[in-house]
């Protein structure tokens, strides 16, 4: 009920939602009769739950942040949907996005803009800004996000709350509205490491329905971290950490930089050692991410044909009800997305874009895998500043790509990642929160979390 009121309280102003659930208390009522008949309800039982626009819920609309979803409800559950709901959890609604999961403000949705609970002229991120701003604004207590290239860490880091991006196919993207399917993963955001740990041991595992999905154990990721010794004054004795050379240098904010130096150093006190690394491949790891993402887009998204699914334009000719319907319902950065993905991957430019971009794509994940031969996580920023305002980069795409740099490198060699809050860079009334990233090898997320909860 707390939950609600907040929600009720702050919801039209931050407008994390493009749609609230009608049905959360019949489902706690229902909940209530399982626990009275003595009925197993779940490790999330009874816990509210904000779940990203692009994925499948049977009882909600979807739309991906996309007018030309407009009213589409699907027919099944996405699986993370799924395993929530058995879990026990209550689905809140369907957060903001950029439509899609293209853009890093939650400006380019379809339906409205979200504001950042810190400072309500600013944006929460994106593309999952709605999940992060519902946690941080305690409508909710986690929310799943989608993170193809930093839509769950860059957000989680503008609005001061834990983000994890899981190890590419650790969670099942069934019912998950394809984007670049071999970047894209589900994550969670949540108000402490713990909850988010829960939710992932929730939502992990391998999935028929999903074939890229993995079926590596699943752990129960909170009870692991609650056996780290807390009394001890050095528990992260002999952890080897590397801080990311390139991520602390020229055009990342100050404050942001000493943010993460501090989180650094305290690290070190607990015990680590920590290093300086270098990644060689770091700043062609965003170029390339673009030519990628934008070219499996422009095949994934040609499945917006308004005749299946969505909102159908008035038209006698088909090809003319195709290009009316896409014309009507997509925005302005799906188009310019969909056009430089069928340009990079067209005959003629295809080994000067794609295939360089798929050889850049492997540099990365060398180096990623030579750093964490030396080291055991890799820390950076989530974003190179704090959030920034409102309509601040909307005329300028490729400012608004820069800002990706700290992320995309990590789905580029689909390696876990989590973000949690290090500290505060002056503005808006009481500071803005600064996340710091830890990256390790694939299906370690335990690691992550046991370290990330240090930081609470
Ligand atoms: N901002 C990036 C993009 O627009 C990442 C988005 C995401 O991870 N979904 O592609």
């Amino acid at each position: 009920a707390e939950y609600l009121d907040r929600i009720r309280l702050t919801e039209p102003q931050l407008k994390s939602f493009i749609h609230l659930s009608d049905s959360v208390l019949k489902d706690a009522l229902e909940l209530d009769r399982k626990v009275e008949n003595g009925e197993d309800v779940g490790p999330l039982a009874g816990v509210l739950v904000g779940v990203k626009d692009n994925l499948c819920t049977v009882d909600m609309p979807s739309t991906g942040g996309s007018r030309i979803l407009d009213g589409y409800r699907p027919a099944f559950d996405a699986t993370a949907v799924r395993k929530l709901r058995e879990a026990g959890a209550i689905i809140a609604g369907k957060t903001n996005m950029d439509e899609f999961g293209m853009g890093s403000t939650t400006e380019g949705s379809g339906f409205h803009v979200t504001k950042n609970p810190w400072d309500t002229s600013r944006v929460p991120g994106g593309s999952s800004g709605g999940s992060a701003a519902a946690v941080s604004a305690r409508q909710c207590v986690a929310s799943l996000g989608s993170d193809t290239g930093g839509s769950v860490r860059q957000p989680a880091s503008f609005c001061g709350v834990v983000g994890l991006k899981p190890t590419y196919g650790r969670v099942s993207r069934f019912g998950l509205m394809a984007y670049a399917s071999s970047l894209d993963v589900v994550g969670v955001f949540g108000s402490s490491v713990i909850d988010t740990a829960i939710v992932l041991s929730a939502i992990a595992g391998h999935d028929r329905l999903d074939a890229t999905s993995s079926s590596h154990e699943v752990p129960d990721y909170s009870s692991e971290m609650i056996a780290l010794d807390q009394l001890n004054s050095k528990p992260l004795k002999g952890l080897k950490i590397g801080v990311i050379k390139e991520t602390l240098g020229d055009g990342i904010e100050a404050g942001v930089v000493s943010s993460i130096k501090a989180a650094s150093s305290h690290l070190e006190q607990l015990g680590s050692i920590v290093g300086e690394v270098s990644l060689s491949s770091f700043d062609l790891g965003l170029p390339a991410y673009y030519i990628l993402a934008s070219s499996e887009a422009s095949s994934n998204l040609a499945r917006y044909d308004s005749v299946r699914y969505g909102q159908q334009a008035d038209a006698d000719d088909l090809s003319l009800l195709y290009g009316d319907s896409r014309a009507k319902g997509l925005g302005h950065e799906v188009k310019m997305r969909i056009l430089m993905g069928t340009y990079a991957l067209s005959a003629g430019y295809y080994d000067a874009y794609y295939k360089r971009a798929q050889q850049v794509r492997t540099l990365v994940q060398k180096s990623f895998k030579d750093a964490l031969d030396q080291y055991d996580i890799l820390i950076s920023p989530a974003a190179p500043s704090a959030a920034y305002k409102i309509g601040e980069k909307t005329n300028d795409p490729l400012a608004m790509y820069a800002g990706d740099i700290m992320t995309v490198n990590v789905n580029l060699a689909g390696l876990p990642s989590l973000v949690v809050p290090c500290g505060f860079v002056e503005g808006g009334a009481s500071g803005l929160p600064v996340g710091l990233q830890m990256i390790s090898s694939s299906f370690s997320e335990g690691k992550l979390l046991r370290v990330g909860h240090i930081f609470e």
